[in-house]
């Protein structure tokens, strides 16, 4: 499938390129990952990573190294600052059924790009190549000509595509004149790191992530591994837009593999741009304006959330964004409530029963597949369709499957019912779920067929497309 197909050019390895090069090696797709650089950056950036991206990094075979290396946080603190109130906070144990990760974590930038280098390296050594400035590209037969500048002189590439991982001021976007959406905000901050012991000497008792509202004086501090940061604010200016870039790392190499392996068409990535471009332009907007209203105490809609309400909407939104995956286009990032579940949410990483006993996260079983998840009683032996490359059909039941009845190895025990509740859908309800863990479609069973909807969600055609 992808032998002999030239590599997909991969152009700056920050931490979007490098996660984005392991999504493509998870895949098994050829990659070339090319750095401006004479090595990766040592810059104070960020510092606290999210759960859905940890996601990303299990599915890409490196959370574990991550996490041996980071510090767990499992309350993200919010205290008034002129009175030193603590006021209620996000709380990651509120997703202890939805993730095997419940929690973010702390890590400096510039610890984690050596472990995704790393990683690459081992896996696919000689991909990654320093010193590569990319300076232009053209579209060839075979999808693309890249030009490098390196120290031993001009150098061309070609590849099958040109993925642009090259950050805020991407060359690839300014050459393809595609303009940066979205606004940007006017507060611009200082970041500083600090060896200084808030631990014994000078103990604090705040959580390892916290934030002290305050309409002028904010302040964010952050636990890291070695150190505490200081994060607050200074006099207004214009800063860099930000980007919410690891979810594109968790959005295009399934898509490329889909369409590379020849199970989708070119539509396939066209609803990457659809799908991420709303996110990318408003969406770090949408949450960055509901967090500052509430900070500052100013929106009526924020204020009217009682007690805990906008901690657990906080603590909820960690785990990404509905995208907008059908139509409707209806996306956000901010996630209120927990159900009823619906298309284009991040479906929860639930445990389930196999039929061979094991317990089996449902993360784990759409990693290279579509699944189609029936949830109906195994009892009265539904029909369901024989798996295809790329689509799998599994009964989620209630009840366990009996030996005798034949769908044993295709059954997962859902205890108590309680997955389908926490879903909010029907007894015989058809969900669709994709390898990035969006939900594709929601249907009943007798209305709607898995490999009708798996087709409309890779855009084949809709006949004679049975493998
Ligand atoms: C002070 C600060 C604090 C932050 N805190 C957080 C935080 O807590 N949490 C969080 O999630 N984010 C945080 N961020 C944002 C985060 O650092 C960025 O979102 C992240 O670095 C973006 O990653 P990227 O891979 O898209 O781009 P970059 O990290 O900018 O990487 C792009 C790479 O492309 C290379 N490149 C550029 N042009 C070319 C070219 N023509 N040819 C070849 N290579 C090229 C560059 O050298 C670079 O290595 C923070 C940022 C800053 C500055």
């Amino acid at each position: 499938m992808s032998n002999g197909m030239p590599p997909i050019i991969v152009v700056g390895a920050g931490p979007v390129g490098l996660t984005t090069a392991l999504g493509l090696r998870f895949y098994g797709l050829p990659f070339a990952l090319f750095e401006d650089d004479a090595e990766l950056s040592l810059d104070t950036k960020a510092g606290t990573i999210l759960t859905r991206t940890l996601e990303a990094f299990r599915r890409y075979g490196v959370a574990d190294r991550v996490l041996a290396k980071a510090l767990r946080v499992d309350e993200i603190g919010d205290v008034e600052r002129a009175t030193n109130t603590a006021r209620p906070s996000v709380q990651t144990a509120l997703l202890n059924d939805d993730t095997r990760y419940p929690f973010v974590i702390n890590m400096p930038q510039h610890h984690l790009e050596p472990i995704l280098r790393a990683a690459i390296d081992e896996r696919s050594p000689g991909a990654f190549h320093l010193q590569h400035r990319l300076t232009a590209f053209r579209q060839s037969d075979r999808g693309v000509v890249a030009s490098f500048d390196t120290p031993g002189g001009a150098r061309e590439i070609e590849g099958s595509y040109l993925l642009a991982c090259d950050g805020g001021r991407s060359t690839v976007r300014s050459q393809l004149g595609v303009a940066v959406e979205g606004e940007s905000s006017d507060v611009r901050c200082l970041l500083v790191d600090v060896k200084v012991d808030l631990d014994v000497a000078n103990p604090r008792d705040y959580p390892y992530l916290a934030y002290f509202a305050d309409p002028e004086e904010w302040m964010i501090l952050v636990r890291q591994p070695h150190c505490w940061r200081f994060l607050y604010p200074l006099a207004a200016g214009v800063p860099e837009p930000t980007a919410t870039g690891i979810l594109d790392a968790i959005s295009l190499p399934w898509r490329l593999a889909w369409v590379v392996r020849g199970w989708a068409s070119d539509a396939l990535l066209d609803g990457y741009a659809r799908e991420q471009r709303p996110v990318a332009a408003e969406g770090s907007g949408e949450m960055a304006q509901a967090a500052h209203e509430y900070m500052a105490g100013q929106a009526a809609t924020v204020k009217a959330m009682s007690g805990t309400a906008w901690a657990n909407a906080a603590t909820r939104t960690m785990l990404g964004v509905r995208l907008g995956v059908d139509e409707a286009g209806d996306w956000s990032m901010v996630k209120t409530d927990r159900g009823p579940f619906r298309a284009g949410d991040r479906i929860p990483d639930a445990v389930l029963h196999a039929g061979d006993g094991r317990p089996v996260r449902l993360h784990d079983l759409v990693d290279d597949s579509f699944v189609a998840l029936y949830f109906t009683d195994v009892r009265r032996r539904p029909h369901i369709p024989a798996d295809v490359p790329g689509l799998k059909h599994l009964i989620v039941s209630h009840r366990d499957a009996p030996l005798d009845g034949g769908l044993r190895e295709r059954s997962l025990f859902d205890v108590g019912d309680r997955f389908r509740q926490l879903m909010g859908c029907p007894r015989d309800t058809l969900v669709l779920v994709r390898p990035d863990d969006h939900i594709a479609a929601i249907a009943a069973m007798g209305a709607a067929r898995a490999q009708d909807l798996y087709r409309q969600a890779v855009g084949q055609p809709q006949a004679g497309a049975d493998r």
